[in-house]
């Protein structure tokens, strides 16, 4: 192993047992005992619609309970009740109060779920790729460099983010869930797409699965006929939710060894890690973690969305940037909240969105600059907001493609009418007059379905 993964006095962290936390549990949680029975309860109805985990570490570690709930990390974790719109948690409160049937609640639960929008941006169908004529469901090929891959064993997560945009998959519904159990077809699919450069491991967090698992996925693509494939990604909020994965868990050496590997290889192993407030950098376990990664030579990037109540601030952002930038993870992404699950309460208008992104921008050196967005990860593709201006007396949001399903929409910038309440790319009208925006037609044209 590389001598730089050594020289860490791994002495100093122990290994710690991974105890979790669902909505059945969340009378065994200690640190909620000193809430009110009241706000127990509201906590109760929430999980029963949007999904609920959380680890021992993030409690722990992570919330300061004398901050509750402001707390960020709370925000992020736990259920609050003005997630649910009012008569959504009025209607399951009332049937858990008047102990309801369990057909009942449950018909309610699922009346109240479908509202939540739980397949966004064309997921379940525009993306799905095909070999041989049959869909792949456990694999996502939007932009054409880059190839998501889903793997079964990595559809959970150390803890589950409130404002979760694949919460759907968290909650038991079967058709709403990606997962490929067969390592052969992702391997034959990246055989036929010489065009694919990146490949993108994604869940849920890949990090839950056993190293075993991964490697199996990732080992092949040394062999020459992956060549294309430059760069392995790996979605994960494992630095975050669980660092003990890359330090002290029994396969934590064996996991650093393959990026290594892959590294040695001549890939580009890219953690893209899930970052929404510096306080998830703040213990010496998770910068051990990050220590690790880095020695391999892989590269961590950082992305998330802008939340309300966790991170609608320029100031947190850029003390975010800056800590990451001090400990070599680069900023990549900055997203805007998807429209699904608990949109209602995390969701912030553009311009605003826009405004926190520049007041960031501003407080760091050009190293902790290298964030795009705001951007939205809509049907047509990643939207950004580069900003509000006035041409010629009309005051419009200049926004440009970052991906697109059409490559040839990538970089042009075009323009809608401001609009201060808009938080999502389908409020938004063309500016100047025009009838329609420029993509239109072509991706109307894209969603008819394939005889
Ligand atoms: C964001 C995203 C990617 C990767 O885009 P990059 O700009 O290359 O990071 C790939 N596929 C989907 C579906 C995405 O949303």
């Amino acid at each position: 192993m590389n001598q730089a993964i050594n020289v860490a006095n791994l002495a100093q962290f122990e290994a710690r047992p991974f105890k979790v936390y669902t909505h059945r549990q969340l009378d065994k949680i200690e640190a909620l005992q000193h809430l009110t029975e009241e706000q127990r309860f509201e906590m109760k109805v929430v999980a029963s619609i949007l999904p609920f985990r959380v680890n021992e570490y993030v409690i722990e570690e992570l919330i300061d309970w004398d901050d509750i709930p402001n707390d960020p990390i709370f925000q992020l974790t736990f259920p609050q009740r003005e997630m649910l719109a009012p008569e959504a948690y009025d209607r399951i409160a009332q049937l858990m109060k008047t102990e309801a049937s369990k057909a009942e609640l449950n018909a309610a639960i699922d009346e109240v779920r479908a509202e939540l929008n739980p397949h966004p941006a064309g997921q379940m169908d525009l993306n799905v790729p095909r070999l041989n004529g049959v869909p792949l469901p456990g694999m996502q090929h939007k932009y054409r460099e880059t190839v998501l891959f889903f793997p079964s064993q990595g559809q959970v997560c150390h803890s589950y983010c409130t404002f979760c945009f694949r919460w759907a998959q968290f909650i038991g519904d079967k058709e709403l869930q990606f997962a490929a159990k067969e390592a052969s077809q992702l391997h034959e699919y990246l055989k036929e797409h010489q065009e694919v450069t990146d490949l993108l491991i994604t869940g849920g967090d890949p990090m839950v699965m056993k190293t075993s698992n991964l490697k199996q996925y990732l080992e092949p693509l040394t062999q020459p006929e992956f060549d294309h494939i430059q760069t392995i990604r790996i979605g994960s909020k494992a630095l975050t939710f669980w660092p003990y994965r890359f330090v002290t868990d029994t396969d934590a050496d064996e996991l650093i060894e393959l990026f290594q590997m892959l590294v040695d290889a001549g890939k580009h192993v890219a953690l893209m890690a899930h970052y929404n407030h510096w306080k998830e950098l703040s213990t010496p376990i998770s910068h051990e973690a990050i220590k690790r990664i880095r020695a391999t030579g892989a590269e961590i990037r950082s992305q998330g969305p802008l939340l309300d109540h966790i991170n609608n601030s320029g100031d947190d952002w850029a003390k975010l940037w800056r800590d990451q930038v001090k400990l070599g993870v680069i900023p990549y992404y900055m997203f805007v909240e998807r429209d699904t699950g608990a949109k209602r309460y995390f969701e912030i208008p553009l311009a605003r969105a826009w405004e926190v992104y520049r007041e960031a921008m501003q407080k760091v050196s050009g190293l902790g600059r290298t964030a795009r967005g705001p951007s939205m990860s809509a049907d047509p593709g990643k939207v950004e907001i580069q900003g509000v201006a006035e041409i010629h007396g009309e005051k419009v949001f200049v926004l440009r493609f970052i991906q697109g399903r059409n490559p040839n929409w990538v970089q042009r910038p075009f323009f809608a009418k401001y609009d201060d309440k808009a938080t999502w790319l389908n409020h938004l009208k063309p500016a100047f007059g025009e009838e329609k925006f420029f993509f239109e037609e072509e991706f109307e044209a894209m969603k008819k379905p394939i005889s």
